[in-house]
């Protein structure tokens, strides 16, 4: 395994963050395939960062075995800028303090700069169009223009993932089942890593809204497609995915080890490492569009509690929580617009008016605009 320090922009003299990045098998190349995977882009979401480290020791195994038959990168932890981000000892983690920008928005698209450079070279054979688009998207990235730290930041982590065939984005939301975002293209590919980690429910749209890293990945491709239509045939070469590993604090050895081993599992059923293919596992969830993720927002300010748990399916007008005034003693009722899966809640107990406290997986796409919350 191989360790590369990228240095960020210099936010103070004297001062400067370093991204680390560690590097399994060969560079990827004809007949091989690249898996990116990072951790903790919301830095104060930690199951990532402990999947990362089980990840990290399986993949030392098999790589010391030579069973690592493709290129995995693991960036264990991708945020060094949240990481150190910290108000009256709360850790805050999603937004940068400086321009309040969230760490998963804003991903800048070097779609159009690649298609030019690639057009003239482009043929018949889709391979040598994914060839061709992956080497100009990695240059038109690396030659991108970054004036701040977090710029610096966003532009490594595009230049390390943009040409891979599989990019896994580990996240988590505050109380949640496992679940997973992903664009409409990428959802065949998907629906076999949601087998092999116990996703629960995917939820798929594409061009979601402010372009999240998961999203600038996969979407130079189906973007590609529509730009040459039929003049040259461009394959979906990117499965890109933000998996939220439950909530917050599902941050224990147990699930981390096995949430690692799945990970592997998976790459290995994808072909990136050596060894008897596993079996596909079963679904225990779906997909369903993002346009139908309703998110239930409290209609007063209390005391928040709720009366059904995650995971559990709910039907449109079952009590989600309560919101209790502790003055008044009068008890709001907050209701489920959808049938659905009830796949996430805050942690926090305290609802303010308007906040957005659980969310539902219906099946019907309701929601338009921007499908994402801050
Ligand atoms: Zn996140």
């Amino acid at each position: 395994m191989q360790i590369q320090k990228h240095a960020l922009i210099s936010p103070a003299p004297g001062t400067q963050r370093e991204l680390i990045s560690l590097h399994y098998g060969q560079p990827a190349g004809a007949g091989t395939q690249k898996a990116y995977i990072q951790a903790s882009l919301h830095a104060d979401e930690l199951p990532g960062m402990l999947v990362a480290h089980h990840l990290r020791q399986q993949l030392n195994a098999l790589q010391a075995a030579g069973q690592i038959t493709g290129e995995i990168i693991l960036v264990p932890m991708a945020n060094p800028i949240g990481l150190s981000q910290h108000l009256l000892y709360m850790h805050m983690g999603r937004f940068e303090t400086m321009t309040g920008e969230n760490f998963n928005r804003h991903y800048p698209e070097q779609t159009e700069a690649a298609a030019l450079a690639a057009e003239a070279q482009l043929t018949q054979d889709p391979a040598h169009n994914v060839r061709v688009l992956r080497r100009e998207l990695k240059k038109a990235v690396d030659e991108s223009q970054v004036d701040t730290e977090l710029q610096s930041l966003r532009r490594k982590l595009m230049s390390l993932s943009c040409d891979a065939d599989i990019v896994l984005d580990l996240h988590c939301d505050a109380q949640a089942v496992m679940h997973m975002y992903t664009e409409i293209p990428c959802w065949p590919e998907c629906e076999v890593l949601g087998r092999f980690i116990g996703s629960r429910v995917a939820l798929l749209a594409q061009e979601s809204g402010d372009s999240p890293f998961d999203e600038a990945c996969s979407q130079v491709w189906w973007k590609w497609k529509d730009r040459f239509g039929d003049r040259f045939p461009i394959p979906q070469a990117c499965m890109s995915v933000t998996v939220e590993l439950r909530g917050a604090a599902d941050v224990e050895h147990e699930l981390a080890r096995q949430d690692a081993q799945n990970i592997v599992d998976f790459l290995r059923y994808r072909g990136l490492i050596a060894g008897p293919k596993p079996a596909l596992p079963d679904a225990i969830g779906d997909g369903r569009p993002l346009a139908g993720s309703m998110p239930i927002k409290s209609t007063t300010t209390g005391v928040l509690t709720f009366v059904r748990q995650v995971g559990e399916q709910v039907a449109a007008g079952d009590v989600l929580a309560h919101v209790i005034d502790p003055i008044t003693a009068e008890v709001t009722e907050l209701k489920s617009p959808v049938d659905g899966l009830f796949f996430a809640r805050d942690f926090l107990r305290f609802a303010t008016a308007g906040m957005r406290v659980a969310k539902v997986a219906g099946k019907e796409a309701i929601r338009t605009g921007k499908l994402l919350g801050a």
